[in-house]
């Protein structure tokens, strides 16, 4: 239940509660809701027909009531004999024959019993765990530990009663034990004081943790770049098209930082097709014409070896050398590579998570940048920015890219420790992708467009969700589809990619299809990220309705990119769960990547969508993004200068809400 500390269980919050404070007569028992009463067994019995079951008749001063058990044990009937005095909870109904509980909690009535004064609380639960046992361990917290100490508020007091919240330990406790049905029904709305404060001190847990990751990366030293406009500019200049205002912008915000002599931690977000890539290495050209090396870094050795390409023709004009760097090398190659970026010959690499490994050394590693930052691992970028330390004194400036946008309420919590510069614009020029959807059984007419697109000399991505068979998913793979197309398609070059190809066939099908050999291309998700070919105007995805809206923007984001006009047909099975239909609707009516980001997060929550496990953020158990914003941006304000002003406080609040989730979090 996560709960592994008195922390984790005073905060483990009740999810309703229920009156237990007063007893009704049976007469006044309305129906459907929740009723206590203590009354006198008349009869008890078990029934065998239609199925077995136990039947008690009880009876107060008011009027008499039937209670149905279908399963009970021997040892509940003692309960039950005539004469003995219970207490009931249950929700009464009427049957045809009878007024009725089904199922009531009972209790025998003891001398000593008196009636709680506060509305119980109900707690969610887990298999094998009770209400009884979580109610009875938050019980001996509140009366047997010394809570009130143990919850001590680690800042003044004053920057609380600033903010109009109550204090930790009443809070907890109103939020266990509430007073009246008006203090529940605001608790039940997130809306009191106790949970406002409760929440506060979450996010504000959060933004400590990421800030002071911030500030402590922010005091290492990096080498300065001074923009000496040489290559940057004769660059830009050469490019045939001109940089769109946002990217200008961006451009600055992360010359600036290379400029600086503490390490950049900027996070580079744009649609996809907003040109990452051009800024990313406009920064490159900064560092590279200091006399430092820059390595680039890509998730999947498909794209790797599109920047690659890309970066070669871009920087050999300028007599830069672009080493390459994969797994699947050869032994020979990776050697050639490898000695020149320890000597410093090669003054970029581009490469896979290869990257990362011991044994690569570079001369001087002035950045990193790593493209579609969410696909790598803390532990691999962790790994990266170690590259840097070999003199141990000089961290590399990091560039981190993400063709995901992230909704401004993500960016504000979970990248609160990086800086974020948004290219917020596409280039000019370029056409709407038009979206549609088809059912499976209008698979015919998708066939002949692919033809007369092909024909026509433009080129066509048709995109399986697995490769493998699998009976529970029943998705085609895409090896079947690969043949069925070549079968039906004669006068088509058709090729495939998948995952589990050989990385050098990947590279060839790749190429070919960049040169045109390749008219139809049937591939797995593989091509998700960054492929980038602009004659390639219709992509077909089948069963579009199992996958997530990020990655069909991703999948979708690969047509569109030239001058062409393109189509994505979203092929999908009829019979549309609730949330695949949501999604669907969600992808065809926007391709603003951010509109889609943030329907995605709603749909999904921030830990599905950021892919927490990777992400390594500490989560919120307590507050909501949406729902708590402005709690949100008040914690954002004061964390930096807590941190200033109050270390030790800060520390101790960070470690009470994160404990050792804080310590995954030092990337
Ligand atoms: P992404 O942000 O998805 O990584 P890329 O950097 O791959 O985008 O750019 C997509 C395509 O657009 C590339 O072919 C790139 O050369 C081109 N491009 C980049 N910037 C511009 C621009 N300002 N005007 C026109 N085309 C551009
Ligand atoms: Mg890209």
């Amino acid at each position: 239940m996560g709960i592994e500390d008195v922390f984790s269980l005073v905060t483990y919050l009740p999810i309703r509660y229920i009156d237990e404070t007063i007893i009704t007569p049976i007469r006044d028992i309305q129906m459907g809701v929740l009723s206590q009463l203590e009354a006198e067994v008349i009869m008890a019995d078990v029934l065998y027909k239609p199925k077995k079951m136990l039947i008690v008749q009880v009876k107060d001063a008011s009027g008499s009531l039937q209670l149905r058990f279908l399963n009970f044990y021997p040892s509940q009937m003692k309960m039950f004999a005539v004469g003995t005095h219970i207490r009931v909870l249950g929700e009464a109904r009427h049957n045809l024959f009878a007024f009725e509980m089904i199922h009531p909690q009972c209790k025998l009535i003891r001398e000593s019993d008196v009636l709680p004064e506060a509305l119980t609380p109900i707690y969610s639960l887990v298999a094998g765990v009770g209400q009884k046992t979580i109610k009875d361990a938050i019980n001996k917290l509140f009366h047997h530990f010394d809570l009130k100490n143990y919850l001590k508020d680690y800042f003044l007091p004053s920057m609380y009663e600033k903010l109009h919240l109550p204090n930790l330990y009443d809070s907890l406790k109103s939020i266990h034990y509430p007073k009246d049905f008006k203090e529940v029904a605001n608790h039940e709305a997130f809306t009191s004081k106790p949970y406002q404060r409760i929440i506060f001190d979450e996010f504000l847990a959060q933004q400590l943790s990421l800030r002071s990751n911030y500030l402590m990366r922010r005091a290492l030293t990096a080498m300065p770049f001074k923009a000496k406009n040489k290559l940057t500019t004769i660059f830009i200049d050469k490019l045939e098209f001109d940089l769109t205002d946002a990217q200008k912008k961006v451009m600055q915000e992360i010359k600036n930082d290379l400029e600086k002599n503490h390490p950049m931690q900027r996070l580079l977000q744009g649609d996809v097709g907003s040109g990452k890539t051009v800024v990313a290495t406009i920064a490159a050209l900064q560092v590279i014409e200091n006399g430092s090396q820059v390595a680039f870094m890509a998730p999947t050795e498909i794209l790797a070896e599109q920047h690659y390409r890309k970066l070669n023709a871009w920087l050999t004009p300028f007599d830069i050398k672009v080493a390459w760097l994969t797994g699947s090398q050869s032994k020979k190659d990776r050697e050639i590579s490898l000695n020149m970026m320890q000597s410093g010959e090669a003054q970029m690499v581009v490469g896979t998570h290869a990257l990362f490994q011991e044994h690569v050394i570079f001369k001087t590693l002035g950045l990193s940048i790593i493209d579609e930052q969410h696909r790598f691992g803390v532990e691999q970028r962790l790994a990266l920015r170690k590259k840097g330390e070999l003199n141990k004194v000089i961290e590399p400036h990091q560039l981190m890219m993400s063709a995901t946008p992230i909704p401004r309420t993500l960016s504000m919590s979970y990248f609160a420790d990086l800086d974020v510069s948004v290219i917020d614009e596409l280039p000019k020029g370029r056409e709407a992708i038009v979206t549609k959807l088809f059912s499976e059984d209008r698979r015919d007419e998708i066939l002949k467009r692919v033809h007369e697109v092909c024909h026509a000399g433009a080129q066509v991505y048709w995109v399986c969700p697995l490769i493998e068979e699998s009976e529970v998913l029943q998705l085609q793979t895409a090896e079947e589809t690969y043949i069925n197309m070549q079968s039906h398609f004669k006068d088509l070059r058709v090729g495939l990619v998948h995952g589990r190809m050989k990385s050098s066939e990947k590279q060839k099908v790749m190429a070919d299809f960049v040169k045109g050999d390749i008219q139809l291309l049937v591939a797995t998700t593989v091509i998700e990220v960054g492929v980038d070919v602009s004659n390639a105007t219709l992509m077909v995805i089948e069963n579009a309705e199992r996958m997530g809206l990020s990655q069909l923007h991703q999948l979708r984001g690969r047509v569109g990119r030239g001058l062409l006009k393109s189509t994505c047909i979203l092929l999908f099975q009829k019979k549309l769960s609730q949330i695949a239909r949501q999604r669907l609707k969600v992808i065809f009516e926007n391709t603003d990547g951010f509109i889609i980001a943030q329907e995605d997060l709603n749909i999904r929550g921030p830990g599905e969508f950021l892919g927490i496990r990777q992400s390594g953020a500490p989560m919120l158990r307590i507050a909501n993004l949406n729902r708590d914003f402005k709690l949100l941006e008040e914690a954002k304000t004061i964390a930096d200068q807590l941190l200033e002003d109050y270390p030790e406080a800060s520390h101790l609040h960070l470690k009470r809400w994160l404990g050792l989730a804080n310590e995954r979090v030092k990337v």
